[in-house]
């Protein structure tokens, strides 16, 4: 049966992504070896590295005095390492879900932290709207797409500071304005790779104003001046990466992406607005276009894991809610056909026809 991923991360990916993985695991760029066992200093490796990187730049229109890191450590490591390299005295921080506080708490390790807003004590169903940024502060926090809540910050904000911003899983969903943040940065198992690499975003000149010794590993400017080379960098998961860049141009690009995306988002909300059985947990104006939440109203909540079990006889994976929220989370990431949306639509229009 055809399964329809729609797991959290790591998640689904393209076919192209996956085929070609595949195809270099068994004979990388013919040369006769897998990618799996092929030096990350090889020229066959390199050329991958720097394409990728170029693709990036070039999907997301980076300005010039950025640089694109393929790092280890997943986007919990940058939770540290942003600190580390730009917070002096203060930084401050938008808490909108689980994610964002996992920064914060680094954070706080290395000085000051203003949280300028939460809506921690509504569940984190809305993104906060009305806070101050202060200006003193080194640098402005935020989580783009709150994965476990499902709520997302589609609009650039407007800060008076540069912006760092965790966009692990809704990269590549929109057109990003690179020039407001120092740093950008990713787990690749939401939008991109396997698990294993991240992408990080880096303006040059926002390094080096920290008082503080850096550990080598840790400093970003060890990974720009060697082009994330300075050790072995996560080479299948960057080789996947490559490929879903080279899906993402050949589909039109993150404005593209970004429409089919909304269709996908708007057919699933229209579903579940509709439904007398399900409702969503997200305010509607804050909720996501990657991670749709939902639960059953009051009167049919004992019917959720008995929902779970009839969407997976249509081969529906994944949807279980994180346990923050309960009920279900449907992650339809850019990688998610239309098809696979309409089979679930189809399964709770059904279950909901059959109680
Ligand atoms: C998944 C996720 C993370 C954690 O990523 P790791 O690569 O597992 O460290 C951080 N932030 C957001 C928004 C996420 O969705």
């Amino acid at each position: 049966m055809k399964k329809h991923n729609f797991y959290a991360g790591p998640s689904i990916l393209s076919e192209f992504t996956i085929n070609n993985t595949a195809e270099a695991v068994k004979n990388f760029a013919g040369t006769g070896l897998s990618i799996l066992e092929i030096s990350h200093r090889s020229k066959e490796f390199s050329a991958v590295i720097e394409e990728a990187a170029a693709l990036v730049k070039e999907l997301l229109e980076v300005p010039e005095g950025y640089h694109v890191l393929f790092l280890g450590g997943g986007a919990s490591l940058q939770f540290c390492m942003v600190p580390y390299n730009l917070l002096n005295t203060k930084a401050a921080y938008l808490d909108t879900g689980t994610w964002a506080n996992k920064a914060i708490k680094e954070a706080r390790l290395f000085g000051d932290v203003e949280v300028v807003a939460s809506s921690k004590d509504a569940n984190y169903t809305f993104i906060p709207k009305d806070y101050t940024i202060p200006t003193d502060a080194d640098y402005f926090h935020i989580t783009t797409n709150n994965t476990i809540y499902g709520t997302e910050i589609r609009k650039e904000l407007d800060s008076p500071i540069p912006m760092v911003a965790d966009m692990s899983s809704d990269i590549f969903s929109r057109p990003v304005d690179v020039s407001k943040y120092d740093i950008i940065y990713g787990g690749a198992q939401k939008n991109l790779a396997p698990a294993g690499v991240t992408l990080v975003i880096v303006k040059e000149s926002a390094m080096g104003h920290v008082n503080r010794a850096i550990p080598t590993m840790l400093d970003y400017r060890t990974h720009i001046s060697k082009g994330s080379m300075f050790n072995t960098p996560p080479v299948l998961p960057i080789y996947s990466a490559l490929q879903t860049l080279k899906w993402y141009k050949q589909m039109g690009g993150v404005r593209k992406l970004e429409e089919l995306d909304k269709a996908k988002a708007a057919a699933l909300y229209d579903a579940i607005d509709g439904s007398k059985m399900f409702v969503g947990t997200a305010v509607p104006e804050d909720r996501s276009i990657m991670n749709v939440c939902f639960v059953m109203k009051p009167e049919y909540k004992e019917l959720e894991k008995e929902f779970i079990d009839f969407a997976s006889t249509k081969g529906i994976v994944g949807i279980k809610g994180h346990r923050s929220v309960g009920g279900f989370r449907a992650s339809i990431y850019n990688a998610m056909p239309m098809e696979s949306v309409k089979v679930l639509i189809d399964a709770m229009k059904e279950f909901e026809n059959n109680h």
